[in-house]
């Protein structure tokens, strides 16, 4: 750009460059879904078809950006873990925040008439992000420990919960009084005999949240003497696993290299 009397001003701008060779955590979260959610009406606890939106805007922004490894979401949030390698943008702060949520929040606008046909958005939603950037492996894993023991702890709250509103005909503030002080054990005893539910025999999406990974996938292709041939390719694939425990790590070993 041509320079002028005023591009001096720049020299005010100051940026955030995260630390090299550190994982950086982008998290994104609804604004004020509690309000949006019952705007939409969508089903408690758990709306799939929210759940589903979450995760094809996530997939967008994880195709999007090539170092992002692995993202986890749950409920109106998502994390998307960079690289310890990364270098988009020089690893500025503001620009991976900005372009990151906008991108996610265009992406839930644009797809929503997919899963949602028959409500019209009743008006645009926001993202809330933070990035951070963790210093060694372990504690990397316990923030996305820390996220997956946060989905159980809710889901099974809301299932307790939205099953004496609805099943149990309490009102909002008498199944909250009832669920106070509870602890796991008592909750999984409410849902069996009073409900007749066996926890364990949820959906996994609700009970571990969605992961994202980029995994080889064979996919058949024609070469050029016409021959049909198996080719890899890297696709970003959706799961519902534990990711507090080992196995999933010891299963995705590029992530952690
Ligand atoms: P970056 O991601 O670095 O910002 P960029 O391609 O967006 O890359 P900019 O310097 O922001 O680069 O330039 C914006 C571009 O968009 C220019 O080429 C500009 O001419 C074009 N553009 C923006 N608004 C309009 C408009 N209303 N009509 C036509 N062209 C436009
Ligand atoms: P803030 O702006 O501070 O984030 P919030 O209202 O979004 O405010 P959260 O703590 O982020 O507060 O809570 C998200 C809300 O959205 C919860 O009430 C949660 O139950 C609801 N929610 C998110 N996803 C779904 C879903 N798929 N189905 C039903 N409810 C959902
Ligand atoms: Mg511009
Ligand atoms: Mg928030
Ligand atoms: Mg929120
Ligand atoms: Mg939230
Ligand atoms: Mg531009």
């Amino acid at each position: 750009m041509a320079k002028s009397k005023y591009t001096y001003v720049r020299d005010f701008e100051r940026e955030e460059q995260l630390l090299p060779s550190t994982w950086l955590v982008v998290r994104i979260d609804g604004q004020g879904f509690t309000g949006f959610t019952s705007k939409h009406k969508f089903t408690k606890p758990n709306d799939i078809r929210a759940l589903h939106l979450m995760n094809r805007a996530a997939k967008v922004v994880m195709e999007n950006m090539v170092e992002i490894v692995l993202a986890y979401g749950e409920s109106d949030e998502y994390s998307f873990v960079f690289s310890k390698k990364a270098k988009a943008y020089d690893r500025r702060a503001s620009k991976l925040i900005t372009l990151l949520v906008s991108k996610f929040t265009a992406a839930y606008v644009f797809y929503w008439s997919e899963f949602f046909p028959d409500t019209p958005l009743q008006f645009p939603p926001a993202f809330d992000g933070r990035v951070v950037a963790y210093p060694s492996d372990r504690i990397m894993r316990d923030y996305l420990c820390w996220r997956q023991a946060d989905c159980h702890i809710n889901n099974m709250y809301n299932t307790c919960f939205w099953l004496l509103v609805n099943q149990g005909g309490m009102s909002q503030r008498d199944a909250e009084k009832r669920l106070n002080g509870t602890l796991s054990r008592d909750k999984h005893e409410l849902l069996f005999s009073e409900f007749g539910v066996n926890y364990n025999n949820e959906q996994e999406i609700f009970k571990k949240g969605s992961v994202l990974v980029r995994e080889q996938v064979p996919i058949d292709v024609v070469d050029k003497d016409g021959n049909n041939i198996q080719r890899q390719k890297t696709v970003v694939q959706i799961r519902h696993c534990d990711i507090i425990g080992d196995a999933f790590w010891r299963e995705h070993p590029e992530i952690l290299s």
